[in-house]
């Protein structure tokens, strides 16, 4: 049986390696679609709750309103020297790779499986008009060939 579970946030990034829009700074307002394989042991499988109060918290608390950011990208160094002379505290999501959609969408499938939940999709959409639908087929063959091993690893919350 799958459960979904919808989740969103608001996050600034760019593709500093791009050559086109997506170099600027500039927003979207992420949506997540996770798609969790459960058993059934009775009336009731998982509780819904048992998502949201892990996941909607940990979205909130390291990504909601922050900024994902490549540690590669010279205005990672910029954004921290601001802080210290500055004071600011900016939510940094910080990624050792690209911030694209693909990455992100390793990271999160990575985060929410160490949360101890069976994950097997995750869709997470950037735009109105695009959704990156990613499975556990992908994450696994992305770990294997370490495509994103840059991704730095984070700690979720359990
Ligand atoms: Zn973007």
């Amino acid at each position: 049986m799958i459960i979904q579970k919808q989740y969103k946030f608001y996050a600034a990034h760019r593709n500093e390696e791009l050559q086109d829009k997506c170099r600027n700074l500039h927003g979207h307002r992420y949506g997540i679609v996770c798609h969790f394989e459960v058993q059934r042991t009775g009336s009731y499988t998982t509780l819904f709750s048992e998502f949201d109060d892990k996941i909607g918290p940990f979205l909130k608390e390291y990504y909601d309103h922050g900024m994902l950011i490549n540690v590669s990208d010279p205005l990672y160094a910029t954004l921290k020297q601001h802080m210290e002379i500055h004071g600011d505290d900016f939510k940094l999501r910080e990624f050792e790779g690209p911030t694209s959609v693909e990455n992100l969408a390793h990271q999160l499938f990575t985060e929410i499986t160490q949360m101890g939940f069976d994950l097997v999709r995750l869709d997470v959409q950037e735009t109105d008009t695009s959704v990156v639908s990613y499975d556990r087929n992908d994450w696994e063959r992305d770990n294997e060939a370490q495509v994103f091993s840059k991704t730095k690893p984070v700690n979720a919350i359990t």
